[in-house]
């Protein structure tokens, strides 16, 4: 039972088939105590208003927390549920050595405030789908649930869908970015934070225009932006020789080295006292009084052995696999795979200082120190794990129209050789699933079904770039206290 202190009840604990208590460490208390006590300024209980409010202390218990899927957004909620008291596990299906959040491009981009279901790409999408090399493909198969996502994914193709978007993207990214910042200054992990910008190259006019306007745009949201002829950037990028009209060099962009963050950022998890399952894969639910009362998992390893825990909160951030795992916990999510391409080489011979990204071509280059990453494409359709290869090599054509100075590098000549690549396909060229929802807005909240569940997903091309932001969103829903940004835009429960 909870006293609450404001409309002086008592409500039903969680066993007796109350509101699950949003609970706060007391101050001072171990991070392992946690109290059934709520700060003055939250919501009401339950029995004012379904949440509780000003709770009396009544007993101590250790929440405990089970987090679905080891990317980087379930080991960023994973750390910041930890830090506010939970008792945290991560089950994660693989062997958590490859997700989509380890091959990315590793960008943290304030500048991509525009959602993927923008205005343009509906009939831009449609002329993609008869090019074999293009960035962008949607394999059409009689689904209902890709027709259903294809049909929200219209509709929310809007210019005022864009507009209504920006402030809530570009907070969350800015969020996220100081975050990271504040976990590399911490000095646990070394994962290669460089705060220099993004490049945006153009070659044609059409897209300059659209893209000073979006170099408009961010400055009204509060970004930097510097709008660059191709004199200039021939002289800030001597060696690859832009061939372009011109770039928009996004100041607020950094970037990081994913794989080193997605090696480390377990590790210390574990080392804080983070229980990390590996090979466990989430199966089942069981559901009582609104809310999910069990969880099964089934361990790989050991002959198949299934095993049941009973977690207070769960979050649900298995990427492009939660909509069949929210499925099974009554909930729908429209949410498809998107998947993308990558292709890694060590000490390119051509230097290049800043990360770009080649706007008509949709192709996105990386430079790490004696590394380079080349990435692109969305192919929305089933996870399978095919490599379509005449996409890959659209990859690669467009990195010398736009960078001729790679002609002359053996190491990019070498990958660029198609013969010798399509013998090494599967070593040489990586891919992911962007867990891509369907209005280009991550999905962070509370579940519609299930009291106790908190999805965390869908964040397509910017799950590395939002991932501390939603990690700690998550913290703060799950602990029902004010977010740190305004995160209704994000309510999963809008579809
Ligand atoms: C080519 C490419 C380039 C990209 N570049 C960038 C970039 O520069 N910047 C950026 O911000 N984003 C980028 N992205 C997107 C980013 O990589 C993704 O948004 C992000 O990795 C998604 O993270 P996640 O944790 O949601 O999903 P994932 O990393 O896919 O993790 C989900 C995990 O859930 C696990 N799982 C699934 N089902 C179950 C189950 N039943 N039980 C237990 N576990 C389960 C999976 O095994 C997986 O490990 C890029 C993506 C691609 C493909």
């Amino acid at each position: 039972m909870f006293l609450c202190n404001v409309c002086k009840k008592v409500g039903k604990s969680k066993k007796q088939g109350g509101f699950p208590v949003r609970s706060f460490t007391k101050a001072g208390a171990s991070l392992q105590t946690r109290v059934f006590f709520q700060a003055p300024d939250q919501k009401p209980c339950n029995l004012c208003l379904r949440s509780f409010r000003c709770l009396t202390p009544t007993n101590e218990k250790i929440m405990q927390a089970l987090l679905i899927g080891g990317g980087i957004i379930g080991l960023s909620a994973a750390r910041y549920l930890h830090e506010a008291g939970w008792n945290v596990t991560v089950l994660e299906k693989g062997d958590a050595t490859d997700n989509c959040s380890f091959g990315n491009m590793g960008y943290l981009s304030p500048s991509h405030f525009v959602p993927l279901a923008a205005p343009g790409m509906i009939e831009q999408g449609f002329w993609w789908m008869f090019d074999q090399k293009s960035p962008f493909y949607v394999r059409p198969r009689p689904s209902w649930a890709l027709l259903d996502w294809g049909l929200k994914f219209m509709r929310a193709s809007t210019h005022a869908h864009a507009e209504r978007s920006a402030r809530p993207l570009t907070d969350l990214l800015l969020l996220s970015k100081k975050l990271f910042q504040e976990w590399a200054a911490a000095g646990d992990l070394d994962f290669g934070l460089t705060e220099r910008g993004c490049m945006m190259y153009y070659q044609t006019e059409k897209t300059e225009k659209e893209e000073l306007e979006n170099a408009r745009k961010a400055e009204q949201l509060g970004l930097h932006v510097e709008v660059l002829g191709r004199e200039q950037v021939q002289i800030i990028e001597p060696e690859v020789k832009p061939a372009v009209r011109g770039a928009v060099l996004f100041k607020d962009d950094a970037h990081l080295y994913p794989n080193a963050l997605m090696q480390q950022l377990p590790v210390l998890l574990e080392k804080r006292g983070v229980r990390i399952i590996r090979n466990a894969e989430v199966t089942g639910f069981e559901r009582k009084n609104g809310e999910i009362s069990a969880v099964q998992y089934q361990l790989k390893t050991q002959n198949s052995k299934t095993e049941t825990v009973h977690p207070d909160l769960v979050v649900l951030a298995a990427g492009s696999w939660s909509p069949q795992i929210a499925r099974l916990a009554g909930e729908y999510l429209p949410l498809m795979p998107g998947k993308g391409y990558s292709m890694t080489v060590e000490n390119p011979a051509k230097k290049l200082h800043y990360p770009c990204i080649l706007l008509e071509a949709k192709v996105a280059l990386t430079p790490w120190p004696n590394r380079l990453r080349i990435g692109s494409t969305m192919e929305i359709g089933p996870i399978n794990n095919r490599i379509l290869f005449p996409r890959v090599q659209g990859i690669l054509e467009a990195v010398p129209r736009y960078l001729p100075g790679y002609l002359d590098d053996p190491v990019f000549r070498e990958l660029a050789d198609l013969k010798k690549l399509k013998e090494k396909l599967r070593e040489k060229v990586w891919f992911g699933f962007r867990p891509v929802s369907a209005d280009g807005l991550p999905y962070i909240g509370f579940a519609k079904k299930n009291a106790n569940l908190i999805m965390a997903t869908g964040h397509a091309m910017l799950g590395v770039s939002m991932a501390a932001g939603t990690g700690k969103l998550v913290a703060e829903l799950a602990d029902g206290k004010t977010t740190s940004i305004p995160a209704e835009a994000f309510d999963p429960r809008r579809y």
